[in-house]
C-alpha cells in the first residue's frame, strides 16, 4: 500500500518534471513552389499550437512551435525558384522549437492546420506568398471576347504537391501521370488553328478544387478538362471513364466512390480554411441553377466525344458518360469533364501510363473528342465558327468519321472533297488531313 503510494508520487513527480518538456515532433519538412506562393509543410506527431511571423533587415520569416523538438533536417529541399534562402532551428523559451526561414525576398505568410488523414499524420502548413503580385495578362483575355477568337480548353492535371493523388507499383504518381498527359494534350491543341490551351497546373504543388475552376474562369475559358488516372480497392479494375458533373446522386457505385476520393484532395493537399472563397461560392451556388442545365448537355456531349476517342486507343471501363458529385466540375457556365484515363493500381494500365507514347497518344484522343465536339458547334464569335460553313481550312479525321459526315458538316458535296484533296475512293483513315474547299 505505502510501496504504490510511493510509486504514484514518483511518478506524479516525473510528471511534473517532464511535463513542460517537448510533447510533440516535427518529423518532416517539405517545399512546394506554385507560380505565387511557396508552400512549407511540417509533419507533427500531434496536433501543436502554433505562431508564424516575417521579420525584415535581413527578411525572415519565424515559425514558433509550442512544445515541440525537431525531428527532421532541410537538407534535402529543393529550395531553387523558392523565396527560402536557408532554414535554421532553436529552443525557445525553453520547451518551444523556433524554425527561422531566412529569406531572399520579403513573403506575405498565412498558416493553417490540418487533421491526420488515410495519407498523412497532423501537418502544419505555411503559405509564404509572393510580395510582387504579377500583372494578369488582361489584354490578351479581353481581346479575345470581341472578333475572332481561339476557343479556350483549360487543362487541369489532377492533384499535385503535398497531393500525389493514386498511387501505383513501382512509385508511380498519378499527380506525375496526369500532368504528363496534360502537356501533351496543351501542345496539340496550340498546335491546331483555332484553338488555345492553358495548363491550371503546370509544375508540382497543390490548388484547391475551387481554385482550379477559378483560374479556369480567369482564362475565360470555353471548356474545363480534368485529368486523372485513378485508383480502386481492387487492383483489377481497370478501363478509361469520362464524367459529368451529375447534380444528384452519382450513376454508379464506382463514380461515387472516386468523386469521394477526388473530393478528398482538399484534405490531403491542404485547402486550409483560408483559400476558400466563399463569395465565389455563393455566387455559383446561385448561378447554378440558372445555367447549369444547358452547360451541363454539353459536358455531357463533349464526354461522349472524348469517351468514343479514347475507346479507339483504351479499354473503357463503362460505355457511357458517367455523373458525380465532382467539386471540380462544378462551375456552372463552363462545360467540364472529367476523365480518368485509367487505373494506376492496375499494374498493366499504371505500366500504360507512365510510357510517353501511351500518354501521347491518350492525349490525342481527348483532343480529338474536343475537336469533333467543337467542329459540330463552334460557340459564335470563336474562329472556328467563323470558318465553316464553306470558309476552307484542314478537318484531321477522327474515328468514326465519314466522308459524308464531313461533307454536311462543312456544307460541301463529298464530290467536291474527293476533288479537292485528289482522292479516288471513299476510304479515309484516323488522323488524315482534309483539305475544306470554300464554297
Ligand atoms: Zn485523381
Amino acid at each position: 500500500m505505502l510501496r504504490t503510494a510511493v510509486i504514484r508520487s514518483l511518478a506524479l513527480l516525473l510528471l511534473v518534471l517532464c511535463g513542460p518538456l517537448a510533447a510533440a515532433t516535427v518529423d518532416g519538412v517539405r517545399l512546394w513552389r506554385a507560380p505565387d506562393h511557396t508552400r512549407l509543410v511540417f509533419d507533427l506527431s500531434e496536433p501543436v499550437s502554433h505562431k508564424v511571423f516575417p521579420l525584415d533587415n535581413p527578411p525572415r520569416l519565424v515559425v514558433d512551435i509550442a512544445k515541440s523538438t525537431l525531428n527532421a533536417s532541410a537538407d534535402n529541399l529543393d529550395l531553387s525558384n523558392s523565396p527560402v534562402a536557408a532554414m535554421r532551428s532553436g529552443v525557445k523559451d525553453k520547451t518551444d522549437l523556433r524554425i527561422v526561414f531566412d529569406l531572399n525576398s520579403m513573403v506575405n505568410p498565412r498558416s493553417f492546420v490540418l487533421a491526420k488523414n488515410q495519407q498523412y499524420g497532423h501537418r502544419l502548413v505555411v503559405d509564404l506568398y509572393d510580395n510582387e503580385q504579377k500583372t494578369v495578362k488582361t489584354v490578351e483575355d479581353v481581346a479575345g471576347v470581341t472578333g475572332d477568337r481561339d476557343i479556350i480548353i483549360a487543362i487541369d492535371a489532377g492533384h499535385g504537391g503535398e497531393d500525389p493523388g493514386a498511387l501505383g507499383p513501382k512509385g508511380i504518381r498519378e499527380k506525375q501521370v496526369v500532368l504528363a498527359i496534360s502537356r501533351e494534350l496543351k501542345t496539340l491543341l496550340d498546335q491546331t488553328p483555332g484553338f488555345r490551351a492553358k495548363l491550371v497546373r503546370d509544375g508540382d504543388y497543390y490548388i484547391p478544387l475551387r481554385g482550379r475552376t477559378h483560374i479556369a474562369r480567369q482564362h475565360r475559358a470555353d471548356m474545363f478538362i480534368s485529368i486523372h488516372a485513378d485508383a480502386f480497392t481492387k487492383s483489377s479494375a481497370h478501363g478509361a471513364s469520362v464524367f459529368a458533373l451529375s447534380r444528384r446522386g452519382a450513376t454508379s457505385e464506382t463514380a461515387r466512390y472516386l468523386a469521394s476520393r477526388e473530393n478528398q484532395a482538399d484534405l490531403i493537399g491542404g485547402a486550409g480554411s483560408v483559400s476558400l472563397d466563399d463569395k465565389d461560392h455563393m455566387l455559383a451556388s446561385v448561378l447554378l441553377d440558372l445555367s447549369m442545365t444547358a452547360t451541363l448537355s454539353s459536358s455531357l456531349d463533349v464526354g461522349a466525344e472524348v469517351l468514343r476517342s479514347i475507346g479507339g486507343i483504351a479499354k473503357l471501363h463503362k460505355r457511357h458518360v458517367e455523373q458525380a458529385g465532382f467539386m471540380v466540375l462544378k462551375s456552372p457556365d463552363i462545360p467540364s469533364i472529367l476523365v480518368e484515363t485509367g487505373f494506376i493500381s492496375n499494374p498493366g494500365e499504371a505500366k500504360l501510363l507512365s510510357n510517353r507514347a501511351y500518354q501521347q497518344k491518350m492525349a490525342r484522343a481527348i483532343f480529338n473528342g474536343v475537336s469533333r465536339f467543337y467542329e459540330k458547334a463552334p460557340p459564335a464569335g470563336t474562329k472556328l465558327a467563323a470558318r465553316k460553313p464553306g470558309s476552307g481550312g484542314v478537318h484531321v479525321i477522327s474515328r468514326g468519321d465519314t466522308l459524308s459526315d464531313i461533307a454536311e458538316r462543312y456544307s460541301v458535296s463529298v464530290d467536291d472533297l474527293l476533288r479537292y484533296n485528289g482522292l479516288s475512293s471513299t476510304r479515309i483513315r484516323v488522323g488524315q488531313r482534309l483539305k475544306i474547299p470554300t464554297s
